[in-house]
């Protein structure tokens, strides 16, 4: 009998989810930034090696919620807690072993899967320090960056996973539509260009996706919040914007194989982030009526 399941990679932001994703699915699936907080969807990847598929989801980090957008994030984390076979706990090696996943994400109790306890980024932490800390409760160190010690994890991971017959095709390696990841990669541009200047405040809309053009056309909307933050987008005399355009049409361009005609635009929406409305509109579960 095959394995196959759902496999939840949790932990706080900037621990390298993202990173870990887009090693096990081994293309660029969720975008990845030195700033905490990029990831804000549940994105699936898919891995399937021999007898075993592992439908990987990404979560938000689990925050403290502030306001409105994080307390959507942790709804979404916990959810995808719930509906795990396999959850992977993902830790930074260079801040030590880490409180239990329970306490960490403040929750009731145990999650019912198992929880695999995973050191990330063991290639910043000094071999003979690794050595020292306690490996018999079944923590691995990996690094996402490196590929060092995945395939291990990779095994663990099949291990844990029930019996069953795969979920979906084995060719696939993700089941979101290819319009959210050109949305995501428009995104991560803005977030690298301009992350100063316009944080967390950017959300992006694939609006229009012509395939049967060639180049393929897609017309993409950044919104902001604020005025001021459509104009450092544009920049001045549209500068900014270009830049921002050659930059996203590239990594789209590699994404989907084909040359791409990338039509952006910026519209103000204002507080957008404090909306359901708007929240649901990017693909965010509002939080209403009770909090889990
Ligand atoms: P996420 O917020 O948990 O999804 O974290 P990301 O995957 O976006 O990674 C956050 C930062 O940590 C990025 O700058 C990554 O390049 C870096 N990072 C991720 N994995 C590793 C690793 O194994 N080693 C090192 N040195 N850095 C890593
Ligand atoms: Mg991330």
């Amino acid at each position: 009998m095959p394995k196959a399941g759902i496999v939840t990679v949790v932990g706080k932001p900037n621990v390298g989810k993202s990173t870990l994703l887009n090693r096990i699915v081994g293309q660029k699936l969720s975008i990845t930034s030195p700033k905490p907080q990029s990831t804000r969807d549940r994105i699936v990847g898919i891995n399937s090696t021999g007898e075993a598929q592992m439908v990987i989801l990404d979560t938000p980090g689990l925050l403290n919620p502030r306001y409105p957008l994080q307390q959507a994030m942790r709804q979404t984390a916990l959810r995808a807690l719930d509906d795990a076979d396999v959850i992977v706990y993902l830790a930074d090696a260079t801040e030590g072993t880490p409180p239990p996943l329970n306490v960490a994400a403040e929750l009731p109790s145990l999650p019912r899967a198992p929880i695999v306890t995973v050191l990330n980024k063991s290639d910043a932490v000094p071999t003979a320090r690794r050595e020292m800390t306690p490996t018999d409760a079944g923590v691995m160190y990996v690094s996402a960056l490196t590929g060092d010690g995945i395939p291990e994890l990779m095994q663990r991971i099949a291990q844990e996973l029930p019996d069953s017959p795969f979920l979906y095709p084995e060719d696939e390696i993700s089941t979101q539509p290819v319009r959210f990841f050109v949305a995501e990669l428009v995104r991560e541009t803005v977030l690298e260009q301009l992350h100063d200047e316009v944080p967390y405040s950017v959300a992006v809309q694939v609006e229009e996706y012509r395939e049967e053009r060639s180049p393929l056309y897609i017309r993409a909307v950044i919104y902001v919040e604020r005025d001021s933050q459509k104009a450092i987008i544009i920049g001045s005399k549209g500068a900014q914007i270009r830049r921002l355009g050659e930059a996203a049409r590239k990594k789209i361009e590699s994404f989907v194989g084909s040359k791409v005609y990338l039509d952006l635009w910026v519209k103000v929406l204002a507080n957008w982030r404090k909306n359901p409305g708007s929240l649901s509109r990017f693909g965010y579960q509002p939080v209403t009526g009770k909090s889990k």
